[in-house]
């Protein structure tokens, strides 16, 4: 997607260890009006697939789940990485190690907001190794939910999550795609 390349390569930074950082328009500044562009572009690609929820995990997912939401006029239910007081039992939970913080979490959706009736479509921020998605794909194969698809903002191609992704079957939609870093400037891959 060519806005959202512009604004990498215009505001975003590589961070040694292969990450870049988005933080003055997804990780921390956010801004709504590319979030609703790449909203309306995550529903144009899985407008004819069915969805009937979307799945993300906290936080940084939020902001293009909730926009593709809105765009596919269905609810966004995003999976939490810490217990609380209201969410006790009654949960699917898979564990997910964080490339970033380099942390395990286990994340948990509550078993009221999904259903096997519902198909849905998983949306992050990143996919890099692909962990956050497995772990949405480990909740949606337990609970036997199917899957329309994985979007998701921007996937770093040389890691491992698009081939996992790929090896699961699974259609994946990257609205930027990352072939490598090089000499700490981006690369985008042709396809
Ligand atoms: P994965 O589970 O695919 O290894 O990593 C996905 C998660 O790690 C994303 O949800 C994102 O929050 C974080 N992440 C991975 N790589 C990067 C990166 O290069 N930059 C930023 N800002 N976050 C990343």
């Amino acid at each position: 997607m060519k806005i959202l390349e512009e604004r990498i390569r215009r505001d975003g930074t590589v961070l040694p260890g292969d990450v870049l950082k988005v933080d003055n328009f997804l990780n921390h500044q956010i801004d709504p009006q590319l979030m609703d562009e790449l909203g309306a572009e995550f529903a144009r690609y899985f407008e004819d697939a069915g969805v009937t929820k979307i799945l993300t995990v906290e936080s940084s997912g939020i902001a293009p789940a909730v926009m593709a939401g809105l765009h596919l006029k269905v609810p966004v239910i995003f999976a939490r990485k810490h217990k609380s007081l209201t969410l006790t039992d009654n949960l699917y939970t898979a564990k997910v190690y964080s490339y970033t913080k380099r942390v395990t979490n286990d994340i948990s959706i509550d078993r009221r907001f999904i259903s096997t009736t519902d198909k849905v479509l998983i949306i992050d921020d990143f996919l890099a190794n692909g962990q956050a998605v497995q772990g949405l794909l480990d909740i949606t194969n337990a609970a036997q939910i199917p899957v329309a698809g994985v979007g998701v903002v921007i996937e770093k191609r040389f890691q491992k999550g698009h081939e996992l992704v790929k090896a699961a079957g699974v259609p994946l939609v990257a609205l930027a795609s990352i072939a490598a870093f090089e000499d700490g400037q981006v690369v985008f891959s042709e396809n």
